[in-house]
């Protein structure tokens, strides 16, 4: 066990953040040159191939390739300038939003990435937007300046309008694509060159105006007078930097860079790292606080992820530490059943590796093999106060389908894998009163397809999907529940704790069901 003196030191150099961007952005680029930098993997694009190639965690992740998106979250641990860093890769398609969702909520800042030739795109804005809920802070980098982007106040005013958030410009390129020469760092005062001669030093410090020595072959480049203008225009109209705004989220800074080219990448991160949050306290459902000092351990599950190793039938739970100390054997209490188990199987996770861990803090994110014990969201402690953190964000499922198994004599596996994958969040499932089927719910289509891959794949049940299509799906009181009250225009089900929901067909049924049943409460959420 650590001292109280021996965890703050652990737990205030934690970093620990999500990476987050729209798919093709370069998250797995610009985080393989992170991983880089704190020595983990010594070849670039070895993230990528680790992703696609003979090591694929999970045979289901052959859609992901089919498709070219990450349709899973992973987490990566270094250390870099005395930070121990855990980044958290999500999915970046909009299908797996609730995935996403989840894990924003295990991070203390979030890295958005952003496509500099396409700017704000669809899953950008969404995601941005559960941030700014959170109020967590958030830093941008603006990727792929080695090819031709768009203007930089264009995008930098796209940013507050869209996101309806602050920036102020950390840096600024001069020139881009093939004209990229380099970037001027406000931040610390001084020019970095994307293409230095061998042996030249690629940081040339700015004089009090913020001009380049004459001598520079830039000093006389149009370019950079035409940066300096841009530079004058974001001093004066741009907002001032303002490090308790980034604190709350209010105001992101933003980095330009290619991350392709590694250019402005490490400036990036050791920025990054003087500004990003530690482990913050994190509240629990009855508006208590948890300080990461705290002596006692505690911590929730964000994440299920079952067959991460097709050839270990393996099942993990991801659980953020938010408080005291990790130590393998420790036992805990698992709030939701108030049973004690013990965690003597767990894991850590490296970017080309998994490594048994044996002590872990407020800030990390372990793995526990699960058989079973745990669901989303619950809250695991030692000690003798019950902590129930905060509920993860519930999404009500929009798209429906009705699902069997094609082979009548494999219900065992059907029922097997289905209660895996629920369990895991990868769909919501719910069963008709009437007929007993199983319908299946989901934010997205594509949820469906991993679903059903996974069920093949992993179950070796192959599954037969009939599509219901959009549904409005409404909870109600069970004391109010009458099933009378189902008719052609809904679908009467329970849900997996057995609670009773109408899917309508679409708002004019359930407006017609409010008229005719007035009392009768509809929650779109429980
Ligand atoms: P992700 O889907 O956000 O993880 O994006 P990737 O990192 O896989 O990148 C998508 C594509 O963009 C890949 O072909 C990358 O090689 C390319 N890419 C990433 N960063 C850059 C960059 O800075 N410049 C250029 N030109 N291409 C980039």
């Amino acid at each position: 066990m650590k001292t109280p003196e021996q965890l703050k030191t652990a737990v205030d150099k934690r970093r620990t953040f999500a990476i987050i961007s729209h798919p093709d952005a370069g998250k797995t680029t610009i985080t393989e040159q992170m991983l880089l930098f704190g020595g983990v993997v010594r070849e670039a694009g070895t993230v990528k191939a680790k992703k696609s190639g003979n090591f694929a965690k999970s045979d289901w992740m052959e859609i992901e390739k089919k498709r070219g998106i990450s349709v899973t979250s992973s987490v990566m641990q270094f250390d870099y300038q005395g930070k121990r860093i855990n980044i958290l890769d999500t999915p970046g398609h909009e299908d797996f939003s609730e995935d996403t969702y989840r894990t924003l909520m295990a991070v203390d800042s979030a890295v958005m990435v952003i496509d500099g030739a396409k700017g704000i795109e669809p899953q950008t804005k969404k995601l941005f937007q559960i941030c700014k809920m959170r109020g967590i802070p958030i830093f941008t980098f603006i990727n792929k300046f080695d090819r031709d982007a768009r203007d930089p106040l264009d995008l930098m005013a796209e940013l507050e309008d869209v996101l309806g958030i602050q920036s102020y410009a950390m840096n600024w390129p001069i020139g881009m694509g093939r004209g990229l020469k380099g970037i001027y760092d406000r931040f610390h005062h001084r020019v970095a060159l994307a293409h230095p001669e061998d042996g030249e030093d690629p940081y040339i410090p700015l004089d009090e105006d913020g001009e380049i020595p004459a001598d520079n072959p830039l000093h006389e480049d149009s370019i950079w007078q035409d940066t300096l203008d841009e530079i004058e225009l974001i001093s004066e109209a741009g907002n001032t930097f303002d490090e308790d705004k980034i604190a709350t989220g209010d105001l992101t800074p933003v980095f330009f860079g290619s991350a392709l080219t590694n250019f402005g990448v490490q400036t990036f991160l050791e920025t990054y790292l003087n500004y990003a949050p530690k482990p913050s306290a994190h509240k629990t459902e009855d508006e208590q606080t948890v300080e990461p000092l705290s002596p006692e351990f505690s911590g929730f599950v964000f994440k299920i992820q079952a067959n991460m190793n097709p050839n270990h039938r393996d099942r993990i739970a991801f659980v953020r530490i938010c408080s005291g100390e990790f130590d393998r054997g420790m036992d805990v209490t698992l709030q939701r059943t108030g049973k004690s188990l013990r965690l003597s199987n767990s894991t850590q996770f490296m970017a080309d590796t998994r490594e048994t861990v044996e002590t872990a803090v407020a800030g990390d994110i372990i793995g526990l093999y699960d058989t079973g014990n745990f669901q989303i969201g619950d809250s695991i402690y030692t000690g003798k106060q019950d902590i129930k953190f905060e509920k993860l964000p519930q999404f009500t499922p929009e798209l429906f389908v009705r699902v069997n198994a094609k082979n009548v004599m494999k219900q065992k596996s059907f029922h097997k894998g289905i209660d895996q994958l629920v369990q895991e969040g990868a769909v919501q499932l719910y069963t008709s009163y009437s007929t007993g089927d199983y319908i299946l719910g989901a934010v997205g289509q594509l949820q469906f397809e991993v679903f059903q891959f996974r069920m093949q794949n992993e179950y070796n049940s192959e599954v037969v999907m009939e599509t219901m299509g959009h549904k409005v799906a409404r909870w109600i009181n069970p004391d109010q529940l009458d099933e009378h009250m189902s008719s052609s225009r809904n679908i009467l089900v329970k849900d997996r704790q057995g609670a009773p929901l109408f899917l309508f067909e679409n708002q004019f049924a359930e407006n017609w069901f409010k008229s005719k049943y007035p009392d009768v409460e509809l929650m779109s959420k429980l």
